[in-house]
């Protein structure tokens, strides 16, 4: 359990941020994007390419430093993909895309991940000599903590792709593949064997097909924290272990690609949040602060419901004895709890609080719309610079229309 009395030293400057922005207020530092992205792309292949993935954190602003850092980018939806800048290396995911997705996709530019020979003919049927990647599984699961391979759901079996391969509708041309193996994998064993499996699992099927691969985009899988203190593994042997693995990729001339989201933006955000009460009971003592999942992500990333383990720093009384305390959100229902039995140096009633580390899967990921509260103003800084602020939109809006709206 980290210390609440550490981690101290930005504390004036929260607290003047809070006090002029209001709470709850979610933070994002665009000079803490920028680092990551150079730390990251600093333990990947110099030729390979690093797609910041937006679904972690769609603010504009850190979509913009990102992609002017030199990150490609991975996105999902009309939304996202309405939020990019013109990019070489843009990749459209999802195992659901309509045919309304997929020509906006291709009109921007974007490389489509195809899931199904479902998608892949109605691909054709838009533009039967579009190059596209295939989405497929590696063989098996890894250790990972979100894994998405045991989600059949996503992607290609590795006998459909070959299938699909050897007999694509009309003029279509697959120009690579796509595997991402999970979420959260906790040190450079785990990224090692992932990306071992993918690189196999990848030129086992090109060779089958008889595919030149022209992308291999070996996923991701870059770790951090979720809203507790803290950082990620050290990387530091990953340089060594991964360019045996990718040389047979170099060997074929294939651009690599690797994808990233928390990864790239987790550390940069912080959420401020106000007490409003502490209930002390024998047994127990609550706090009760001013935002709960409303807004900070009711997913922890990939479809799970957030586990209560946030781990709050006191900016008020940062020196005051440490207690134990669940603290929960405002919202009428008890699921609304943010952290169980956590230590916080004594939260009084008006102190601040701050969740470090949710640069990712914060406000975007969270239940908004539950219970029509405000969705948090979120700040973006530049190192000790306030560069503007945002909010998501919210509440429901009237659609004209009442004789269909297709
Ligand atoms: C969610 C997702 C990512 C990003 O996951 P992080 O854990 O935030 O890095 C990357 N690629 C795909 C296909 C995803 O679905």
């Amino acid at each position: 359990m980290p210390d609440g009395r550490l981690f101290t030293a930005d504390a004036p400057f929260l607290r003047d941020m809070a006090s002029r922005f209001g709470t709850p207020l979610i933070m994002h530092d665009l000079a803490s994007v920028r680092e990551r992205a150079d730390r990251l792309k600093g333990l990947l292949p110099g030729d390979a390419r690093l797609l910041y993935s937006l679904k972690a954190n769609p603010l504009p602003p850190v979509v913009h430093a990102l992609q002017q850092a030199g990150c490609g980018v991975e996105v999902s939806s009309l939304g996202e993909l309405g939020l990019v800048g013109p990019s070489s290396t843009m990749l459209f995911t999802g195992p659901g895309k309509s045919s309304a997705e997929i020509r906006a996709a291709l009109g921007a530019g974007a490389l489509l991940s195809c899931e199904s020979a479902t998608e892949v003919a109605r691909v054709a049927a838009i533009a039967p000599a579009a190059e596209v990647v295939l989405r497929v599984q590696p063989g098996h699961s890894t250790s990972a903590g979100l894994s998405m391979s045991d989600g059949r759901q996503f992607g290609f079996t590795e006998e459909e792709a070959v299938a699909i391969c050897r007999d694509l509708p009309g003029a279509l041309r697959v120009g690579g593949l796509h595997c991402y193996v999970g979420s959260q994998l906790p040190d450079t064993a785990a990224l090692v064997t992932a990306f071992e499996l993918v690189v196999r699992t990848v030129t086992g099927i090109a060779d089958a097909a008889g595919l030149t691969l022209r992308v291999a985009d070996l996923g991701g899988g870059f770790a951090w924290p979720y809203a507790a203190p803290g950082a990620g593994p050290d990387l530091a042997d990953l340089p060594d272990r991964l360019a045996p693995i990718v040389a047979p990729l170099r060997a074929r001339g294939t651009e690599i690609w690797f994808e990233s989201g928390r990864g790239l933006v987790a550390p940069s955000g912080r959420l401020l949040l106000r007490v409003l009460d502490v209930k002390v009971r024998s047994e127990r003592t609550t706090v009760v602060v001013d935002a709960g999942v409303n807004v900070l992500g009711g997913m922890s990333g990939l479809g799970r419901v957030l586990r209560p383990a946030t781990v709050p720093r006191n900016l008020s009384t940062p020196d005051a004895d440490p207690m134990r305390v669940d603290i929960v959100g405002p919202l009428c229902t008890p699921l609304d709890r943010l952290a169980v039995q956590v230590e916080v140096p004594q939260p009084h009633v008006g102190d601040l609080l701050c969740v470090d580390n949710v640069g990712a899967y914060a406000a975007s990921a969270a239940l908004s719309g539950f219970l029509s509260r405000p969705p948090a103003t979120e700040l973006v800084v530049d190192g000790l610079d306030a560069i503007g602020c945002w909010r998501l939109r919210s509440g429901h809006e009237a659609l004209d229309p009442p004789g269909g709206l297709v």
